[in-house]
């Protein structure tokens, strides 16, 4: 079934029919391709708890045709001026608008976060999409006239070749969407290996490529787990690979794929930060914290997960927020007012209730538990409930690990020192806020914190699509952030000439505009 503008599925019904039964094959030389690998995983609903299709796991002889599908198309899309290639660019940009109900629809389903939420990442990708409609003007060179005598010289950016991106669940739609229109748009050709868990939204996305006239082969996809990553690593026609997930698999994604000369950027996992000052609009701290650590259930890699108290600022925090976690809006994600659907998986439930269970070993002030969390009509649903903890210190384990789920940890700490001190201890260094009303105190702590991504009074400072995003330390590995101005650097190489010419060439009169074809 196909989801429309109009048929927007509502409730348990909506949530097992929508795409029922459906195997999510890869997408090679413009078209689907049936798997031969005879391996597959299944597809969840998480507010179902139950599979509602599969989704093919390539070998490595599938990966390699989707490899050389790109080869081969990259010659004439990389020859393509960059003008004809940005209105692509215009036309799948138009059809992401036109269907993004749609693709949020997929999202909903496999992933489970709520609809607008899902509206908001497609939104979210979608301008990525316009940023590199302005290709042709990012991809100008430098020139300097007269280097010497009757010698010019400049610079430009030319298109890698191949490209890889290897993508988590968390956004299915908007990561691959940080990389696909840059890479695109600059010349590349690319190979997409999305998550397992919610892989439909890829196909829809190579769907509109194709509709937005992008050749064969330009833009391919292998679904596909370890195996296809593994050989993509390994490849020689790969030539650059952009990743986004968690930490020990960005590591590895890094160091495996720069051992076989490839240029990488592997964005992982975080723990951010947000300092709640004493001079701070409490009222709007907690609007900011209730968005940002139970938002999509926590399943962002920009959520907040540990809320610094400085001073005497705790009680009255925890006062606030107490009842408003209480009463966050659980629920399946097409529900009218649903504030919080299901974390992805049965396994994400299990590993986030054990990790509340050793903050309450730990000593840790359990103030809002939201372990057994129940929805009516869904009761096999991976549903957890919002969880506030307070009095966290460093050494617990709900303080060290990423949580990934609905979790707000609240460590208290004397002043803004001891907060820089906690925040640059940690080894992530994604995203972090400061809410305050001293602009003295949020110059130097935007200046100076070693962290990638800095918000004042901004609980996620999300960079917008013509900007670059990225953390640092073991939030990212490699030299260049995604998408924006670093996105085009990452996706080119900068080539340096030289020209002199001691007789013009003359070629006759012409008497029309010249045609970019
Ligand atoms: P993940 O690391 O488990 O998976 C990411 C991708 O890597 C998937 O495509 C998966 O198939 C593949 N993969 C998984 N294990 C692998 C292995 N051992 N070898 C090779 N490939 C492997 O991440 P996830 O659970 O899908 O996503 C959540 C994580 O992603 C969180 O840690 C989150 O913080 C992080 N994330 C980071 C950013 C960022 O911008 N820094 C953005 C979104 C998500």
């Amino acid at each position: 079934m196909s989801i429309t503008e109009e048929t927007r599925p509502t409730g348990a019904a909506g949530a097992a029919q929508a795409g029922a039964g459906y195997t999510v094959q890869h997408y090679i030389n413009g078209a689907r391709v049936e798997s031969k690998s005879g391996r597959a995983a299944d597809v969840f609903n998480p507010a179902l708890g139950v599979p509602v299709g599969k989704v093919v796991l390539a070998d490595e002889s599938e990966v390699d045709a989707a490899v050389a599908a790109a080869k081969a198309a990259f010659p004439a899309w990389s020859q393509t001026p960059p003008v004809a290639r940005a209105r692509v660019m215009f036309r799948f940009l138009q059809l992401m608008q036109e269907h993004r109900k749609e693709l949020a629809a997929h999202i909903v389903r496999e992933h489970g976060k709520v609809f607008d939420d899902a509206l908001g990442e497609v939104a979210r990708g979608i301008d990525v999409i316009e940023f590199a409609t302005g290709m042709p003007q990012l991809l100008k060179g430098e020139y300097t006239e007269q280097v010497s005598r009757g010698i010019d010289a400049w610079s430009i950016r030319q298109p890698l070749g191949v490209c890889a991106g290897i993508t988590p669940f968390n956004f299915p739609a908007m990561v691959p969407l940080w990389m696909i229109p840059v890479a695109l748009a600059a010349g590349n050709s690319f190979v997409l290996k999305p998550s397992e868990r919610d892989p439909s939204a890829s196909l829809m996305l190579a769907d509109l490529l194709t509709e937005a006239g992008l050749p064969e082969g330009v833009f391919n996809v292998v679904q596909g787990d370890k195996v296809a990553v593994d050989r993509l690593l390994q490849h020689p026609d790969v030539e650059a690979v952009s990743f986004v997930g968690s930490t020990p698999v960005a590591q590895y994604i890094y160091s495996t794929g720069t051992a076989a000369g490839k240029r990488v950027q592997a964005l992982g996992g975080a723990k951010n930060h947000m300092v709640v000052m004493p001079d701070a609009d409490l009222d709007k701290c907690c609007d900011a914290l209730m968005g940002a650590a139970y938002g999509s259930a926590g399943e962002r890699c920009m959520a907040i997960s540990v809320a610094v108290a400085v001073g005497d600022v705790g009680d009255k925090l925890i006062e606030k927020l107490s009842p408003r976690v209480k009463s966050i809006k659980i629920a399946e994600g097409n529900v009218e007012g649903a504030e919080m659907g299901p974390v992805v998986t049965a396994a994400a439930k299990a590993r986030i209730d054990e990790l509340i269970g050793t903050g309450v070993d730990q000593n840790a002030v359990l103030v809002v538990d939201g372990r057994d969390a129940k929805i009516d009509g869904y009761e096999d649903g991976f549903f957890c409930g919002g969880t506030l903890f307070d009095k966290v210190t460093p050494e617990m384990e709900i303080y060290k690990e990423e949580i990934f789920g609905p979790v707000l940890c609240v460590v208290r700490v004397p002043d803004l020192k001891s907060a820089v001190e906690l925040i640059e201890s940690n080894p992530y260094g994604n995203g972090v806020a400061l809410f305050t009303s001293d602009g003295g105190v949020a110059r130097e702590f935007t200046h100076n914190i070693n962290v990638g991504m800095v918000g004042v009074n901004v609980p996620l400072p999300v960079p917008m699509a013509f900007n670059s995003f990225g953390g640092w330390k073991a939030s990212l590995f490699g030299d260049h952030h995604i998408y924006g101005p670093e996105g085009v650097r990452f996706y080119t190489r900068h080539k340096a000439a030289m020209q002199r010419w001691p007789d013009s060439i003359a070629k006759g009169a012409e008497f029309a505009f010249p045609e970019m074809k």
